[in-house]
């Protein structure tokens, strides 16, 4: 994907996870996390780790490094230890923390549904029995695009999510 004229370029953070960052995210910004992956960012959570690990946060820092993610916190001592591998998270509404990494140059403002919200899976182009056997798909597919987790067997489609994730993320 080429890069939009007139976006800011960031200069913060490193190259290797600038074109394109991939996040790791703490267990307090489970909707931050879908959001992100509704706008194709590929993110994980601390919220699939098991509970209870006291070392929780250590190995956060240990997975980011290791997979090339950007550690998101509302900790501020985490994203202090986690230096230019971490960003604290300043708010605790979903939409100014979405603002926030825009403003800071790591994300656009996009919509993609190419990945599941609950798993983070590449979803691809659902089949017509998929589509048909999903009880909660509308009945009008007219103008829909439908999406697939082969993971988690859901089915996303576009104008639903996805339009009003778009107003949110796009507009005032
Ligand atoms: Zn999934």
């Amino acid at each position: 994907m080429s890069p939009e004229p007139g976006t800011p370029a960031p200069t913060a953070y490193r190259h290797d996870i600038v074109p394109e960052p991939r996040f790791i995210v703490d267990r307090m910004l489970g909707t931050l996390t879908r959001y992100l992956r509704f706008m194709g960012y590929d993110t994980t959570s601390a919220n699939t780790l098991e509970e209870g690990n006291a070392k929780e946060d250590t190995l956060l820092l240990e997975l980011g490094l290791q997979e090339h993610r950007l550690l998101l916190t509302r900790d501020a001592e985490l994203a202090r230890r986690g230096k230019d591998r971490a960003i604290f998270i300043q708010s605790e509404d979903v939409m100014e923390q979405v603002q926030q990494l825009i403003e800071t140059g790591l994300i656009k403002r996009r919509v993609t549904m190419s990945r599941c919200s609950l798993c983070n899976t590449v979803v691809r182009e659902a089949f017509q029995c998929e589509i048909s056997g999903a009880d909660y798909a509308p009945k009008d597919w007219r103008g829909l695009s439908f999406f697939w987790c082969e993971s988690c067997g859901k089915l996303y489609w576009n104008g639903s999510h996805g339009k009003k994730l778009e107003e949110r993320i796009g507009g005032k």
